[in-house]
């Protein structure tokens, strides 16, 4: 055996792990140095500390609920201690802390069976803007006549790819917009959506960062290749919420993994037949929707801003619990009614499903925050609203809850398809 130096060779790793700028200490091992602080001072400097996640500073924020709404939940958010700040016909603005909002969120739920139920601000200012009506949208001449590329794309869908999605997704203990798991299945779809996307050049995914909390929204653009700067939305909420907050379990199968899932797999065959749209498509995955529609309020309200042109928005949060006699529900209420004739069109044209319609009340999605900003926004849900999944926001939220299976979010996975050929051309 060689005779080697080892206090040389230490000293060469610890200036390799960039241990020390300048001259090295020097170390004599038959002196009975003790190593660990130098040992301990390379390992943090080589290897980056692991993320700690700050959870969102206990501020206040404001929110804005439906009047109706406090009525019936009067007594359990303790509405009654507190006084509206601003108040119109409909709805109220109450100021409350932000760690109240998971809780204020479990009680929509639990009482009113709502998925979201109010609007999340960081400012008095911007939830007084709920207070007014949402303006028209003008909605573009919709018709429906790409019948070849429409088919020829749905013959490439395949319920497989929205079953491997919800997996990956629900595989987290929760994907809370505060805890590390709903920062990490965040960036996770991020990833995976690059991954679907790689090779084309046209298609880019991004993280949205959200200034007040951890968990970042996701966003897939295929630049539209005649009208780049019209816009097509297709969107639903990344995040999971169940009573526990950060340490809770919420594997939010249905509540949203299946929204996203149907989400993806349009991706995924967008990218396997070569389709390129006329209009930019944008597919987004919104953070901290279960807190107050806090994701898509931050986008949609940008975008208004930037004075994006988004031609229409639509939204799928839960989409694979078979709950009624017909297949596909369009939310009627804070939607735009000529692109829900539409669906309904695109629904007959294509499949041979059973529409239904029905109501969910104020701010139950993120359909909502497009709409109070003037965009047409439509919503197709798993049911009637009341007959949805009974064990979204618990720990029963899994895929095991529909068979293992995504035959109902498949049927929305083909209409997402429809829509964005139909609209993007
Ligand atoms: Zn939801």
């Amino acid at each position: 055996m060689k005779k080697i130096k080892l206090a040389g060779i230490l000293t060469g790793v610890l200036l390799a792990c960039g241990a020390y700028a300048g001259t090295p200490p020097e170390v004599k091992f038959d002196q009975g140095a003790d190593l660990s602080q130098f040992l301990r001072s390379a390992v943090d400097q080589a290897i980056p500390p692991p993320a700690r996640l700050a959870p969102e500073p206990d501020k206040p924020v404001w929110i804005s609920v439906f009047n109706e709404d406090i009525k019936q939940l009067d007594g359990k958010f303790s509405f009654k201690d507190r006084e509206a700040m601003i108040q119109s016909q409909s709805a109220s603005v109450f100021k409350v802390n932000a760690s109240e909002l998971g809780s204020l969120s479990e009680i929509m739920h639990r009482k009113l069976h709502k998925c979201g139920g109010f609007f999340t601000h960081s400012s008095p200012e911007s939830a007084a803007k709920d207070l007014s009506p949402a303006p028209a949208a003008a909605a573009p001449a919709y018709t429906i006549d790409r019948r070849d590329q429409v088919l020829a794309l749905l013959k490439l869908s395949e319920e497989k790819g929205i079953t491997d999605t919800i997996t990956s997704l629900s595989a987290y203990k929760n994907r809370y917009y505060t805890s590390q798991t709903g920062v990490d299945s965040a960036k996770w779809l991020q990833a995976y959506w690059s991954k679907l996307a790689a090779g084309r050049s046209d298609i880019s995914v991004e993280a949205y960062k959200h200034a007040n909390w951890a968990q970042q929204s996701v966003i897939l653009t295929v630049k539209g290749t005649a009208e780049p700067q019209n816009i097509v939305v297709l969107g639903g909420h990344l995040d999971s919420i169940s009573r526990g907050g950060d340490s809770a379990d919420a594997h939010g199968a249905d509540d949203n993994a299946s929204g996203i899932a149907a989400l993806t797999e349009a991706i995924r065959v967008i990218v396997a037949s070569g389709y390129r749209p006329s209009k930019t498509l944008k597919f987004m995955g919104y953070a901290a929707e279960e807190v107050g529609l806090r994701g898509s309020q931050d986008i949609a309200g940008a975008f208004k801003r930037d004075g994006a042109q988004v031609e229409g928005v639509i939204q799928f949060d839960m989409t694979n619990f078979n709950g009624s006699a017909e297949d596909i529900f369009l939310i009627a209420d804070n939607t735009n009614a000529a692109q829900n004739a539409f669906l309904g069109g695109l629904v007959k044209a294509y499949t041979d499903y059973r529409l239904g319609e029905t109501k969910c009340g104020y701010a139950c999605s993120d359909h909502a925050s497009w709409t109070k900003n003037g965009y047409a926004a439509s919503f197709p849900f798993e049911s009637k609203f009341g007959e949805d999944n009974p064990n979204i926001h618990t720990p029963k939220d899994t895929l095991a809850q529909s068979g293992g299976r995504s035959l109902h979010a498949f049927k929305f996975a083909k209409l997402a398809i429809a829509y964005l050929v139909e609209t993007a051309k």
